[in-house]
């Protein structure tokens, strides 16, 4: 077994740990991770972390 390729992407996205964020400013609910998280729907950087 071994496969060489694949979707790299949609790997890195399930195997990182991601955090649950909620957006202070317009409610989105989103999963983000990192140290800088904005919300996918404003852009804004005020969220907070719900994990
Ligand atoms: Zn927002």
């Amino acid at each position: 077994m071994c496969t060489v390729g694949g979707p790299m992407a949609d790997i890195k996205m399930k195997k990182l740990k991601t955090k649950r964020y909620k957006c202070l400013d317009c409610g989105n609910d989103f999963k983000g991770l990192g140290k800088r998280v904005i919300c996918p729907s404003c852009q804004s950087d005020n969220v907070e972390c719900l994990d």
